[in-house]
């Protein structure tokens, strides 16, 4: 999916990638995804209509999907081989700045965790309790261990165990997915910001690809990029950092550069999955090489549209 548009606002979001059955999105559930992604949609989309930054846009929309239940990240979030719940947030902004967590268990958004980190301007990477207590005394609303925790997630991580697998809760025949957005707002600034649960089943204390920058997520003056899949290859890759380079070093357009780390280096290093992207021109790229990822794009003079498998 290509989308180009030579001014005004973008905005891209994912929520997962992976092997999505039509089948398992019957009665109903298939609208209540594209709901969810309309809704976040929705949030990021109201504060760029407003003339608000590409920063405030993107936590917006991924603030949504956190609060969502079907989707992996916040609420809904899967669940550690030990049954307990560690989640990791990132927001990068083109002008440099940068703020994650990783690990957390309280914040109700890890998305603001991350974005109070960002605002410090002295630390980028936060992890654990410490992190933790850090969202507390920034002010962010934490929430009881039971908020994060749903049936589904519990269901899918027995059926992990069972297989003894690290999954993407995507390829479990249940709901879906690590959550990002990319915005490039109307004054041509740049961000980009992901939140996941992780994989179902990953050993505590694992650290995926969404809070390692340049892994996961990414925004410079060139791209910004929020990735979903196979975390772990995704770092191998430095999938998100090699979009810019290959635009910035090679000349490649936003497609060519998105089709190369999908299509070649993301599975060279072992990983399935899929990302958005938005450059300084507008363009977004929505590539992913599963069969399916949760995805939508907005931008100023058009109707939005989501999508979930492939067109
Ligand atoms: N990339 C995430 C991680 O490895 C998982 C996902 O996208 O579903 O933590």
């Amino acid at each position: 999916m290509m989308d180009t548009q030579a001014a005004g606002w973008t905005l891209a979001i994912h929520g997962g990638a992976g092997t999505i059955p039509r089948a398992a999105l019957t009665g109903g559930k298939e609208a209540e995804y594209r709901a969810g992604l309309m809704a976040a949609l929705e949030a990021g989309a109201a504060v760029l209509r407003a003339g608000g930054t590409a920063g405030d846009a993107v936590v917006e929309a991924v603030r949504a999907l956190e609060d969502c239940p079907l989707f992996n990240a916040g609420r809904g979030s899967t669940f550690t081989s030990d049954g307990t719940i560690e989640m990791d947030a990132a927001l990068m902004l083109g002008e440099g700045k940068a703020g994650a967590v990783t690990g957390v268990t309280r914040p109700r958004n890890p998305i603001r965790a991350a974005r109070a980190v960002l605002e410090t301007g002295r630390h980028v990477l936060l992890a654990g309790t410490a992190a933790d207590a850090f969202a507390a005394a920034a002010g962010l609303e934490a929430a009881p261990a039971d908020y994060f925790r749903t049936d589904h997630r519990l269901a899918q991580l027995q059926a992990a165990r069972a297989q003894d697998q690290v999954a993407l809760d995507h390829d479990v025949p249940a709901r879906t997915g690590t959550v990002g957005a990319v915005a490039r707002d109307a004054a041509g600034r740049l961000a980009a910001a992901t939140s996941t649960g992780g994989m179902t089943n990953k050993r505590p204390g694992r650290v995926g690809d969404c809070p390692v920058f340049g892994a996961g997520t990414w925004a410079d003056g060139t791209v910004a990029i929020s990735c979903t899949g196979t975390g772990e290859a995704f770092i191998r890759a430095a999938a998100a950092h090699e979009i810019s380079a290959r635009m910035r070093h090679l000349g490649e357009t936003l497609e060519q550069a998105c089709a190369r780390v999908i299509g070649t280096d993301v599975p060279a290093a072992g990983g399935r999955g899929g990302l958005i992207a938005v450059d300084a021109a507008g363009n977004a790229a929505l590539p992913f090489n599963t069969a399916g990822m949760y995805r939508g794009v907005a931008r100023s003079g058009a109707a939005p549209v989501v999508a979930i498998h492939e067109a």
